[in-house]
């Protein structure tokens, strides 16, 4: 074994080592060793040696099945910049590149909606209007096209920050436990991010549960609060939730798990941190559902699931 190799166990056994796996209840083992090794971009017996190491996997046939959740959060933990989770929070995190006023100037996005079900044969839902005026953009059309949705709607970004101690705490206190590792950033199963005192009872977070949290902090603080849901716009959308406080006559978008993301990629401009904590940034499209309510409902006769995709149409 040559002395690189050895590093990269080190670093997955590392990773391991601090990783919040999937409670027991919540687990689900659907990752054989093949998949979890194209997942986390490792090799398949450095799956089997975490494993070996501790790495929860039931035996089914064809050998051990994984948790997807905790195969994608080791690779989160790693850092190693090869898991597919990586990649796509690199893709999302782009918005953190460039000048400030990049972030704030008038977009136009033409957007794709479906809301495809995950049980074989359910035709899906219809995908849900956003309200991009909840964050000052206009939406200009919501138009069939077929099987999706061709949306078009205008960003409009706006710096601010917070004028109050208590406000800027709800923000600084959720970054500060999220870089100390209180609370453990990573991919959630739905199930247990509905229930977002049992993940953060776990120190288990995901942008919802995050929010949530702080939603509760403000409110025993005095303030009004309420969590805000929608997508990260680009190629691929991403879904996301954030904090809104009220201070004075409005109300500043607080966004730390943006922040502590953006500084894990060496794209990301500093000021970043600053922008999260009031600011809106012109990649955020708002959808007026509660915050522990999926973006589209879907009472499904075959058991499946919906979820809402966004993704930009790119050219005329
Ligand atoms: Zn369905």
């Amino acid at each position: 074994m040559t002395s690189h190799t050895s590093a990269a166990a080190d670093t997955w056994l590392g990773a391991l080592d601090r990783l919040r796996r999937v409670p027991g209840p919540y687990f689900r083992a659907t990752l054989d060793v093949t998949e979890a090794a194209k997942q986390l971009g490792a090799s398949v017996e450095t799956v089997y040696a975490l494993i070996g190491a501790g790495l929860p996997a039931e035996e089914g046939r064809g050998g051990p099945r994984l948790d997807y959740h905790d195969v994608a959060n080791l690779g989160l933990a790693a850092g190693l910049g090869r898991s597919l989770g990586e990649l796509a929070e690199g893709r999302m995190l782009r918005m953190a590149a460039g000048e400030p006023e990049g972030w704030v100037k008038e977009r136009t996005w033409r957007l794709r909606l479906t809301a495809p079900c995950d049980a074989d044969g359910c035709p899906g839902e219809r995908p849900t209007t956003p309200r991009p005026e909840l964050l000052d953009g206009t939406l200009l059309d919501f138009a069939d096209a077929g099987d999706h949705i061709v949306a078009t709607v205008v960003t409009r970004g706006l710096p601010d920050a917070p004028r109050t101690a208590a406000v800027r705490a709800v923000y600084d206190d959720l970054l500060a436990e999220l870089d100390d590792g209180t609370y453990q950033f990573g991919w959630l199963p739905h199930r247990l991010r509905a229930l977002p005192a049992t993940a953060a009872a776990h120190g288990m977070v995901d942008c919802r549960v995050a929010a949530w949290i702080m939603e509760r902090r403000a409110r025993e603080a005095g303030l009004a609060a309420r969590v805000r849901v929608g997508f990260v716009l680009g190629l691929v959308g991403v879904e996301h939730a954030w904090t809104e406080v009220l201070e004075g006559d409005r109300w500043l978008p607080l966004d730390p798990v943006l922040a502590f993301l953006a500084r894990r990629h060496r794209t990301s401009n500093p000021a970043f941190t600053d922008f999260c904590r009031g600011s809106v940034h012109n990649r955020l499209l708002a959808w007026p559902a509660a915050a522990d309510r999926p973006l589209v409902a879907h009472d499904c006769a075959l058991g499946g699931r919906v979820t809402l995709a966004c993704n930009q149409l790119m050219g005329r």
